[in-house]
């Protein structure tokens, strides 16, 4: 087999305003796998505060290329997969790129959709949440009347103002509403008024309310709260679901947290014998990332998988949007088409 990597660009269409700093643009890196003339496709999307940029995830695919080359069989995923995960530490957004393009690969040579392979069924309402870019009340009308297909809003707290936004959401749709503090609440006893206050205004439920060291202050608010506790930063690998037992109601799975497909898809068959409530997310990506996720979507409870519709530019065909639910398609592997604009030169 053979790994061919570029790096490349995501221009947001509205800057992005959250915890972590203001952006509007984020750096991917695309893959490629071939073998016997058929490609598999791959996506890396580094949100600054995982700490992959450009020059890591190029230097971490120059090491992968090398191990990439003495494999003949592209089947032997778990094999592959975990030289992989051996070259270095971290790097999850860079594993995820091959693992992406790996199972996309084998896809095409099973000749089977990857949702097939999973046993996932696309028949189901794949309906996905929207995010309000908001970081103050105003301008909220606008923003609401963006998301208008979309029956599930996503609206990023952690601000003083946390309140007034919900309340101006509210006094323009009764739509449900999924909301992520992104670790902006330090006390539980506030935590727990917010949960309540929010659940009184249809919030189905709160991602990583506090910062994710407070595993006992979570717990107790879990067990209080009158709606679902879910982490985020809080649970990325595998390894990380025992400790998040009995902590969270539940977990977001993102495959640029996780090194991909592979992962993901073990992370919810093992969330479910705990229990827990699942959601799969993204970062900032392509069609290309986000179809790969989108193969696992109908496994899972809540979908939040707006990327491509964020930026300005996609390099792939792949997952449509179609009345606020996302339509997959029964294309080989995850059922992406790369644009003209996409070169490996
Ligand atoms: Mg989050």
């Amino acid at each position: 087999m053979k790994l061919r990597f570029a790096p490349y660009t995501l221009k947001f269409k509205r800057p992005f305003s959250i915890a972590h700093g203001s952006r509007d643009s984020t750096p991917v890196v695309f893959t490629r796998l071939e073998h016997n003339g058929m490609f598999g496709y791959g996506e890396a999307s580094m949100p600054p505060y995982l700490g992959e940029n450009h020059d890591t995830v190029l230097g971490f695919l120059s090491k992968a290329e090398k191990i990439i080359q003495q494999f003949s069989d592209p089947n032997e995923i778990e094999i592959i997969l975990s030289e992989i995960d051996k070259i270095e530490k971290g790097n999850i957004a860079a594993k995820a790129s091959v693992d992406i393009a790996l199972h996309d690969l084998v896809g095409k040579i099973k000749n089977k959709s990857y949702h097939e392979v999973f046993g996932a069924d696309k028949q189901k309402n794949l309906f996905t949440a929207y995010t309000i870019p908001i970081d103050e009340p105003e301008g909220i009308f606008d923003r609401v009347n963006e998301a208008k297909d979309y029956k599930l809003l996503k609206v990023k707290l952690g601000s003083a103002d946390d309140k007034k936004i919900i309340q101006e959401i509210r006094n323009h749709t009764d739509k449900k509403i999924i909301v992520d503090a992104n670790e902006g609440w330090n006390d539980k006893y506030f935590a727990l008024e917010m949960a309540h206050w929010l659940s009184e205004r249809n919030v189905l439920f709160i991602e990583q309310p506090m910062p994710k060291e407070n595993m006992d202050d979570t717990a107790w608010l879990t067990s209080q709260s009158p709606i679902p506790i879910i982490a985020d930063e809080a649970v990325q690998r595998f390894s990380d679901l025992e400790k998040v037992k009995g902590v969270y109601s539940g977990i977001n799975i993102k495959l640029m947290k996780c090194t991909g497909l592979n992962e993901a898809h073990k992370m919810i068959l093992q969330a479910r014998k705990y229990g827990m409530k699942i959601m799969i997310g993204c970062m900032s990506e392509t069609s290309c990332g986000v179809s790969a996720a989108a193969q696992l979507a109908p496994l899972v409870d809540w979908i939040d998988l707006d990327g491509p519709l964020l930026i300005k530019e996609d390099y792939f065909d792949g997952v449509k949007f179609s009345e606020g639910k996302i339509i997959l398609n029964d294309l080989p592997g995850i059922g992406v088409t790369p644009t003209s604009s996409l070169s490996f030169s």
